[in-house]
């Protein structure tokens, strides 16, 4: 992997028309827990340049062997302290939104062929989503009110709060298969029983999500805004802007009975700390970083919490937050 890197700065990374190019960014920079170690490469490119740029780097990094991962918000992830080999492609410059009362083109379907409804860059961030439409008086996406990251992360993860999913909304996504053989974007239609709880068809291809289209109600923007507000406000009375973190950390099973902050809880297990990782002491489904946390302390605190409920109720968590990047070597 060191050779990797050594090659990397010698080789003639593409550099977008518009936006920044970084060598050994930390990506603690980057992600919501505020840990992770640095990318050999991060590029966010700004504005219009991005989806040509990223099949520029695509088509590279093919040709070079090298990986690419995308970053949306990192708002569910946990980056190893040795940070992410090869390549980041920061979405976070992309952003803006359209929004269409009718077909562009004759001839115009989808599965859930819907108007009005709101064409969206993947990079833009669910809140000013949610605000943007509220605003307007459009319904619908008021729902991610104050849920950090961007649109491409959460149909990627299938976000969901309130028993509702993005996918609910969903009517087509536009990728960018990462692989090729050709880079241009296309669209994919929604299609029941692709999505499920915390999961999309995008967790299992290797692609960019370059946008995504959701249907839209009319809506009194009064009311939309005093729901996203309340919304807001329900986030920060439970605290989870509290300390640095990533979100649940595991996944609801229906199965167990009980969420999986109340297993955590019942076992005493809140404020459970191992280095600078804690059980948020108010959420037992929150791990923190309390100031000084590693990737490594979080990744254990994680593993721990799951021996220990598995040790006592005999039932397996699996997390929902995502280790990604460099784990493998060192
Ligand atoms: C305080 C707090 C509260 C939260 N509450 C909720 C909640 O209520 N419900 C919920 O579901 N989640 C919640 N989360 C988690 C997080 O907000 C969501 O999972 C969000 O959807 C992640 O989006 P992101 O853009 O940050 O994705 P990232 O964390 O950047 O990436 C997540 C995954 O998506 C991939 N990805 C990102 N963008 C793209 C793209 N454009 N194309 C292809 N792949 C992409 C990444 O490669 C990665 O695999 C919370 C997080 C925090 C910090």
């Amino acid at each position: 992997m060191d050779t990797l890197r050594k090659n990397l700065e010698k080789i003639n990374i593409p550099r977008p028309s518009s936006g920044v190019i970084r060598l050994d960014e930390p990506m603690a920079l980057h992600t919501t827990f505020r840990v992770g170690g640095p990318a050999d490469v991060w590029v966010r490119p700004q504005g219009d340049c991005f989806p040509g740029y990223a099949a520029e780097l695509f088509g590279f990094a093919r040709s070079e062997g090298i990986p690419v991962f995308i970053l949306g918000g990192g708002a569910n992830l946990v980056v190893a302290d040795r940070g992410i080999r090869g390549i980041v492609l920061d979405s976070g410059g992309w952003t803006g939104w359209e929004v269409l009362t009718e077909p562009e083109a004759a001839g115009e379907t989808s599965a859930r062929a819907a108007f009005p409804a709101v064409r969206i860059r993947s990079g833009t961030a669910l809140d000013a989503f949610a605000d943007g439409m509220a605003n307007q008086g459009w319904a619908g996406p008021e729902f991610l009110a104050g849920m950090p990251g961007a649109v491409g992360g959460a149909v990627w993860m299938n976000a969901r709060c309130r028993e509702q999913s993005i996918s609910d909304l969903l009517i087509e996504t536009e990728i960018i298969d990462m692989d090729g053989p050709s880079f241009a974007p296309f669209w994919v239609p929604h299609t029941e029983g692709d999505f499920a709880y915390k999961r999309s068809p995008f967790q299992d291809r290797k692609a960019l999500i370059t946008a995504a289209r959701f249907s839209l109600k009319k809506g009194e923007p009064g009311e939309l805004r005093r729901a996203a507000n309340a919304l807001r406000r329900d986030r920060e009375a439970k605290g989870h802007f509290r300390a640095p973190s990533a979100g649940s950390a595991f996944k609801n099973n229906r199965s167990f009975g009980k969420p999986a902050g109340k297993l955590i809880d019942e076992l005493g297990l809140r404020g459970f700390s191992i280095g600078g990782a804690s059980v948020a002491p108010w959420h037992g489904n929150f791990i923190i970083n309390t100031g000084r946390a590693t990737a490594g302390d979080i990744r254990s605190l994680t593993e721990t919490i799951i021996e220990k409920v598995h040790a006592v109720l005999g039932l397996t968590l699996e997390p929902e937050i995502l280790f990604v990047g460099d784990w493998e070597t060192g």
